[in-house]
């Protein structure tokens, strides 16, 4: 499993692999320590966010988002193209396989686990547990406790 996450001492946002009997979790970048919760995995199955106190976690496609749009804004624009040439047909076999594509993508792309409350991301999990696909109202109650504990600063 590795974990995308924002460290806490650098600022940076970091990668980094977190070993099954890992006790401790070093940023690359700064080697700053996250003491890993004794209960976070039970038979490799990630039951809370190690960087954070949450138990809030989501089930989302480990898609590089910048890539799904890429693709989308490649395929608009050679259809605009073939469009302005009149090609309907190409026009419109652009706009299918873009579509086809995102599809094929979105079924081989694995499932990932992110974090309600800091955002850190759980790659190749041992599947994905009792937890859900996004749910905006937790995702809500993290906001506006998130909101307040910056209010009381
Ligand atoms: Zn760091
Ligand atoms: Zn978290």
């Amino acid at each position: 499993m590795n974990v995308t996450y924002s460290c806490a001492q650098c600022g940076r946002t970091v990668r980094a692999d977190v070993a099954p009997d890992a006790d401790s979790l070093a940023c690359p970048q700064c080697q700053a320590e996250v003491a890993l919760p004794a209960d976070a995995l039970s038979g490799g199955q990630l039951n809370r966010c190690l960087i954070c106190p949450s138990t809030d976690l989501f089930v989302r496609k480990a898609f590089p988002q910048r890539l799904g749009v890429t693709i989308v804004a490649v395929g608009i624009l050679a259809s605009c193209v073939t469009w302005y040439f009149a090609e309907v047909v190409a026009t419109f076999a652009i706009l299918f396989a873009t579509a086809l594509v995102d599809v094929v993508l979105y079924l081989i792309v694995p499932d990932a686990l992110m974090c309600y409350r800091c955002g850190a991301l759980y790659r190749r999990t041992e599947g994905t547990g009792d937890h859900g696909p996004f749910n905006l109202e937790t995702h809500e109650r993290h906001r506006q406790q998130a909101a307040r504990m910056a209010g009381q600063e």
